[in-house]
């Protein structure tokens, strides 16, 4: 058996980083995160970290096969996975090894598999050279498998691995050249390592002053006065001061950053919550301090317009205890400041503090290495072509270095800073335009300088594929109440994060206790966020950056939440009754929860008439009597108490136009592409939605 650092890390509770280095610590050789462990190493790292040290001699590749006395927690390895639901081995003999070929012997759960790397998809006529048969004969047995395949066609991993086990053999996938791509890009040499900048995002309610503030800083700090003060908007700037720099993303607001979050990336180091002495906590200003814990970044808080008159800045302070962010002259932890983004006020000890708070976090990047880092945001250009404004998060970035961005590849052709002028290479923290890549990343992917474009464009192949694959499946890496209970089985999962929207205080109130009471010792459950209101984007964003579910109660759902929550495929509820929210969330903790489909009447629409009409069959000429049928609705066709046909419009016209809707009142044709409509049925439009089932 072996084991993937990462894996092994998560088992002993602690990072891959630390892994690694207690590794290289007991002189084992391991690249990265994806690197493979065989058992004894495993036992040992375990032993040194754990319980009682076992003093056993070091072997990492093709070391002493000496089998364990109990096997490690079951990892979700293919080749271990098949073993488990294969039949009974046919007999053949183990054939010769192919030259080069790593054979590390194994110990499956049933039986000796020989395990053999590959790559997949595996052409069949190479599976058949490693497994020693004939193409023909390998073609053969794949077809009694009802798998139809010719010579030079690709076999998935299931399937490969299927058939090899029939010969003796398990298949181990090879790492990817991503895998190893990231794997190296993570390993840190920490002697090298050198301070950086902090990336600072401003939050905080809506006219509290974000804007002012950032543009306050950038006025001052950074306009560059030989171009003639003008600053080029790109996403991000860095200010320079005497004892370091900060760098501000240049776009307030949580959406933008949990947007980013949801992309895999946590470009913030800090979070310079702002909220105005006039105002004091807001909605927003709580939203914001949520999406700030939910990312763990740190919280500085900057009470802003104190150059007006009639504010109270302790009112503020007082508010800010209450809701868990004690100001440090309060004898709490959080840092307080007082600006303004009209006088300047404030501003310059705000900055300092920026500086203090970056060497507190003791932020580091080693800058002497090929560079990665975090797309800020991107556009197409129309002279341009696509550029990106990017973060280096470690290494240095070069004109000329080829790099992939999300489903993107290039090369950097030029670089800008935040002051228009061109630059050759940009360090960590700073923040550049790049001019080069072949389409435009998402706002918050990671980028990777690779060994050359070829390398680039043949990783982003591959990740599109994957891409497509998984929108085949949208959704399907969201955690849902219904599957709660299998991963908390599987010990996937530990904690249940939840965001809770309500029409009242007092009922938001009472179902998070309630909620929360339901912790167990498997799963712990958390309101990451509860707040008054309807459901909104922002919310399905922190629940895709979190994976975390969205229970609504007495609340709607806006129409961009709702399509964006489809696409994020975002588990969201809304429940009428309390204990009916509880009771799910308690039912799917049990594994009690099934999801049933619920019918919601859209409209009504009486057939008036029928006609036959040449390409398109038989149309009913309707009268919409209640609600509205819409284009993509399900109808169902009632005739007298019957439902004599349920299915999806194939169209729907008003006179000869094609209709998106047909409202109350109004006539229209629908076609069900059927034949069986008759004068008098009704056609009723429904929305079918698959909600929780509801416990008695
Ligand atoms: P945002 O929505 O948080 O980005 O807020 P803005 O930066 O757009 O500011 C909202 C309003 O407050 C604008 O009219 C600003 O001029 C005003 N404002 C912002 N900061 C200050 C301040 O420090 N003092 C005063 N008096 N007004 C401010």
């Amino acid at each position: 058996m072996t084991i993937r650092v990462h894996k092994l890390a998560k088992e002993l509770g602690i990072s891959s980083k630390e892994l690694i280095e207690k590794l290289h610590k007991l002189k084992v050789d391991v690249k990265g995160h994806m690197s493979a462990l065989d058992d004894d190493t495993a036992a040992l790292v375990k032993g040194e970290l754990g319980a009682k040290p076992k003093p056993r001699p070091l072997e990492t590749k093709g070391g002493t096969k000496a089998k364990p006395k109990k096997r490690a927690k079951r990892s979700p390895e293919p080749v271990e996975g098949r073993a488990k639901r294969s039949p009974e081995p046919v007999e053949k003999q183990s054939p010769e090894l192919v030259e080069g070929e790593e054979i590390v012997e194994e110990e499956p759960p049933k039986k000796d598999l020989k395990i053999l790397k590959v790559d997949f998809p595996i052409a069949v006529k190479d599976l058949a050279v490693k497994l020693q048969i004939k193409p023909n004969e390998l073609i053969k047995r794949l077809l009694g498998k009802k798998i139809l395949v010719t010579i030079n066609q690709g076999l998935n991993e299931e399937n490969a691995g299927s058939i090899a086990e029939e010969f003796g053999y398990g298949l181990k996938r090879l790492p990817s050249k991503e895998e190893l791509l990231v794997a190296d890009h993570d390993i840190v040499d920490a002697s090298k390592l050198k301070p950086r900048a902090p990336i600072v995002t401003f939050m905080g309610h809506v006219d509290h002053g974000k804007t002012s503030l950032l543009d306050m800083i950038r006025k001052t700090k950074v306009v560059d006065k030989e171009a003639g003060g003008i600053t080029q908007h790109i996403g991000a700037y860095e200010v320079a001061l005497k004892k370091g720099k900060v760098t501000f993303l240049d776009t307030p607001g949580h959406a933008a950053f949990t947007a980013m979050r949801a992309r895999g990336a946590n470009a913030t180091d800090v979070v310079v919550l702002v909220v105005a002495a006039d105002d004091g906590i807001m909605p927003q200003t709580i939203e914001a301090i949520d999406h700030a814990k939910a990312a763990n970044v740190p919280i500085v808080v900057a009470i802003n317009k104190i150059d007006k008159q009639n504010i109270n800045i302790d009112k503020v302070k007082k508010q800010l205890a209450g809701i868990d962010l004690n100001p440090e002259d309060w004898g709490g932890k959080t840092i307080t400041i007082g600006v303004s983004a009209k006088t300047g006020q404030g501003i310059d000890d705000l900055l300092e503090l920026l500086i203090l708070e970056a060497e507190m976090l003791e932020l580091k990047a080693d800058p002497d290495r090929p560079a990665t880092g975090i797309v800020v945001e991107a556009e197409l250009s129309k002279g341009k072509g696509p550029v990106a404004t990017v973060l280096v998060s470690q290494g240095t970035l070069n004109i000329g270095d080829a790099i992939m961005a999300g489903l993107n590849y290039g090369k950097v052709k030029a670089m800008f800073d935040d002051k228009g002028h061109r630059v050759d290479s940009a360090g960590p923290a700073k923040p550049v335009e790049i001019l080069g890549l072949s389409g435009v990343p998402f706002a918050g992917e990671k980028f990777y300088v690779v060994k050359d474009e070829k390398e680039a464009r043949d990783i982003v192949i591959v990740r599109r594929m994957e891409a497509d694959k998984k929108k085949l499946e949208a959704g399907s890496q969201k955690i849902t109440l219904e599957d709660l209970y299998n991963k908390i089985q599987a010990g996937e999962f530990k904690e249940l994060k939840i965001i809770l929207k309500a029409d009242v205080q007092g009922s938001l109130e009472a179902i998070k206790d309630s909620l929360l009471k339901l912790s167990t010792d498997e799963v712990r459950l958390s309101v990451i966020h509860g707040q008054v209101g309807n459901v909104n984007e922002s919310d399905v964003m922190l629940a895709s950056a979190s994976n975390a579910v969205i229970l609504g109660f007495h609340v709607a759902m806006t129409p961009n939440a709702k399509a964006l929550a489809k696409q994020e495929g975002v588990d969201v509820r809304s429940y009428n009754i309390i204990y009916e929210a509880v009771n799910d969330v308690k039912a799917a903790m049990e594994g009690m929860l099934e999801p049933v489909t619920e019918e919601t009447f859209l409209g009504r629409a009486d057939v008036k008439q029928v006609f036959k009409v040449s390409k398109v069959g038989i149309v009913a000429g309707c009268y919409v009597s209640k609600g509205s049928i819409p284009r993509n609705a399900v109808c169902k066709l009632i005739r007298g108490k019957d439902i004599v046909f349920k299915g999806k419009i194939s169209s729907l016209k008003h006179v000869k136009d094609d209709i998106k809707e047909a409202r109350e009142g109004f006539e229209c044709g629908i076609s069900l592409g059927i034949k069986d409509i008759k004068k008098g049925d009704a056609i009723e439009a429904i929305e079918i939605r698959t909600v929780a089932r509801r416990l008695k």
